[in-house]
């Protein structure tokens, strides 16, 4: 595979237009016409001798967008092609304060976790900085109005375990937070984790205060094994120390993902336990259906049943909301586009 230019600073552009011996307004047009969501071809002021050039080096398109779904409440998912011919996916979700792109940070997932689709087939590759960034440049160019951006938000919850490719994903925030790109800020983007705790601990250091979002999905270390292998390496209390450590860290309030399993992890106990555990905590809870994925046994809980849960959580004077389940008529959970693409090319 070439290079990846996406994966280049306004500094490092600037570098290697100067190491071709290009002036340096050229490099703001390459810049500006990246940032534009454009590929270097199709960058029309710049020079064939220059775009043939660079086209030696680089990839020409570092991911190409090879299928749209659209859902009834106007969720779009993505199947995107890297230039390797990986499979990745993503997701648009509109809200009345903008858009939330969710976007892959690994071809597939070496997590296990046992409801999650991406991680099926284990994990495939790192994606570069680059190739994260791209899949935001293109689709904001795709829903950008004149000034105002596609995409206003953003959540790594696609594919992929951000803080299992650390220095990529630090890399990416640097750049679609960096003043001379797109410049979404960091209180727009929330990152997943299902709580690799030694890097959360980095993350509060990288001065790039984004949200933080664990995947917590259960009560106790036992039960949490049983959904998700990480368990056995790191505790709750771990994982609960380290979101109090980010908080003093960054000022910003952590959230913990709960999907609602049945049988698994939403009945009356575990509503006590999870408000014994969170009670007074500066977190918000974000409670959700399962999404069944056909390859995994577990079912989800009842929308009654949710309601309950919720209902014990505000009771116990925890901050929690019930998402709801966007786009669930296009391939539900992250990971099923992909799984069903590589499975049954549909
Ligand atoms: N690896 C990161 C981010 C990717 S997953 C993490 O674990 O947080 C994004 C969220 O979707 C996580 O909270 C994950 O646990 C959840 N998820 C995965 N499969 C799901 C499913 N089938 N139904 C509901 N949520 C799911």
């Amino acid at each position: 595979m070439k290079k990846i230019i996406q994966d280049y600073d306004y500094n490092g552009i600037r570098g290697l237009m100067q190491s071709l011996g290009e002036p340096e307004y050229r490099a703001k047009q390459l810049f500006l016409g990246l940032t534009q969501g454009k590929s270097v071809s199709g960058i029309s002021v710049l020079p064939a001798s220059l775009k043939a050039k660079l086209s030696e080096q680089f990839e020409d398109k570092p991911i190409e967008i090879i299928r749209t779904l659209t859902a009834s409440d106007g969720t779009e998912k993505y199947l995107y092609r890297l230039a390797d011919g990986n499979i990745i996916e993503g997701v648009l979700m509109k809200y009345k304060y903008g858009n939330t792109q969710c976007v892959s940070t690994q071809v597939g997932c070496r997590m296990g976790c046992k409801f999650c689709a991406s991680t099926l087939g284990g994990r495939v590759r790192d994606l570069t900085s680059g190739e994260i960034l791209a899949q935001v440049l293109t689709v904001n160019a795709l829903h950008a109005k004149g000034k105002e951006r596609g995409v206003t938000n953003i959540v790594l919850m696609g594919s992929g375990e951000p803080l299992d490719n650390y220095d990529n994903v630090i890399n990416f925030l640097k750049n679609v937070t960096s003043p001379d790109g797109i410049n979404i800020s960091a209180r727009n983007i929330s990152l997943s984790t299902c709580g690799l705790v030694d890097k959360m601990y980095d993350l509060a250091e990288e001065s790039i205060p984004v949200n933080l979002t664990v995947s917590l999905h259960s009560t106790t270390d036992g039960e949490r094994a049983r959904t998700m292998p990480i368990a056995n390496r790191w505790s709750i209390a771990e994982i609960l120390k380290a979101c109090t450590h980010y908080f003093n860290r960054t000022g910003r309030r952590y959230i913990f993902e709960y999907a609602l399993i049945e049988g698994e992890n939403c009945d009356e106990r575990h509503a006590d336990e999870l408000i014994a555990l969170l009670k007074g905590k500066p977190c918000h809870v974000n409670l959700i259906r399962l999404n069944e994925v056909k390859e995994r046994e577990l079912a989800a809980a009842s929308e009654k049943q949710a309601y309950r849960f919720l209902g014990l959580l505000e009771k116990g004077g925890l901050s929690a909301t019930l998402r709801r389940r966007t786009g669930a008529d296009v391939g539900g959970a992250c990971g099923q586009l992909r799984v069903n693409y590589l499975n049954n090319g549909e």
